[in-house]
């Protein structure tokens, strides 16, 4: 088995899902350039499956326990046993962190001294509550602290996401972090990190039809509402993928629609991320995306009012870039000396 290395996951755009979808995810995210987050507290037997089943893509295990009616806090510390058990499988260490409260800087602090004591390769865990984003010094603290501490990390964030502003705005700031930052946990707001310099992203399972042409999830009978009202706008709602074979996605089934959602977004992923050794290429892409997909909003809020056009689009859209090159996972020379060197060349 070759050694898993934070670095197999640069700019890739992944899909996490529960142990039972996992097989389902797989199977689609091995035709694109992806991989999986499975979340929960006993992913071995599922990664044994995927792997002796020739899934031989990244796979992150997130233990979940900042999350559910009793999230663990995250000033309770690491789990050495699960950091482990993760290398045992072959795969880098997510650790199993709890829930960083808005401002609860003891308990990022414990989460990267006990994360320094943990082998490589891993990624410390900040499952952050959405709060960290109100406050930009907090922000510009977090990336100091982060700077310092030289260790990877994936954030979720917990609680209203993409829908506030300050979330947007926050997360770009966080991304000028120089170790990489992957996203988990997230909509479509996962390429638009990647697109801003996050190293890697992770599309949560949402329920829903995604609309590559609205970039948002919608439901079935709604498409069809709005392929029924916009006939001169007919030509932006057929899909290519393998489910819809060109056709306007409408009669799937609930696992079609599932299938249908990864391989629209995924394959949108593998174009935007195909220039993945220039962010600004990549930015710009997803700022015309962004763009574009506004104006189809409006044009249907025109003819369907009162259509809600999604305000994260314009955040997105209208966001400053990091300043300095700092979106740098995907360009950075990172290296979290004294450990091995991570090459971005082969990536
Ligand atoms: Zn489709």
């Amino acid at each position: 088995m070759t050694q898993p290395r934070v670095d197999d996951l640069l700019c890739r755009l992944l899909v996490q899902c529960a142990p039972e979808q996992a097989v389902a995810a797989a199977d689609i995210a091995t035709g694109y350039r992806s991989g999986l987050v499975l979340t929960g507290p006993k992913p071995r037997n599922t990664v044994r499956h995927l792997r002796r089943t020739g899934h031989d893509g990244p796979i992150l295990c997130d233990a979940g326990r900042y999350a559910g009616n009793h999230p663990l806090r995250a000033g309770a510390g690491l789990r050495r046993a699960w950091t482990a058990e993760q290398h045992d499988l072959g795969l880098v260490a997510l650790t199993d962190s709890g829930f960083l409260a808005p401002g609860d800087w003891p308990g990022l602090h414990r989460l990267l001294a006990d994360a320094r004591g943990h082998p490589p390769p891993l990624l410390v865990m900040l499952p952050l509550g959405a709060g960290w984003f109100a406050v930009p010094a907090w922000i510009d603290r977090l990336v100091a602290t982060l700077n310092s501490a030289r260790l990877p990390v994936a954030v979720a964030i917990i609680g209203d996401s993409f829908a506030t502003r300050y979330v947007t705005r926050g997360l770009i700031r966080l991304l000028t972090v120089t170790v990489p930052v992957v996203l988990l946990r997230a909509d479509i707001g996962a390429l638009g990190a990647v697109c801003h310099g996050a190293h890697a992203g992770a599309l949560a399972t949402t329920s829903g039809l995604f609309v590559p042409a609205l970039l948002g999830h919608h439901r079935p009978a709604v498409l069809a509402r709005i392929v029924a009202r916009t006939p001169d706008l007919a030509r932006r709602w057929p899909c290519g993928c393998p489910e819809c074979g060109g056709t306007v996605p409408g009669d799937l089934s609930p696992d079609g629609i599932y299938r249908h959602s990864l391989h629209a977004q995924l394959s949108l992923g593998d174009r935007l991320l195909a220039t993945r050794h220039d962010v600004a290429a990549m930015t710009r892409s997803w700022r015309v995306h962004c763009d574009d997909a506004l104006s189809l909003h409006e044009e249907i809020a025109g003819l369907m009012p009162p259509w809600p056009v999604p305000p994260a689009l314009r955040w997105w859209r209208d966001a400053q870039p990091p300043s300095v090159g700092a979106a740098v996972p995907c360009q950075s020379t990172y290296n979290p000396d004294p450990r091995p060197r991570i090459d971005r060349r082969t990536s």
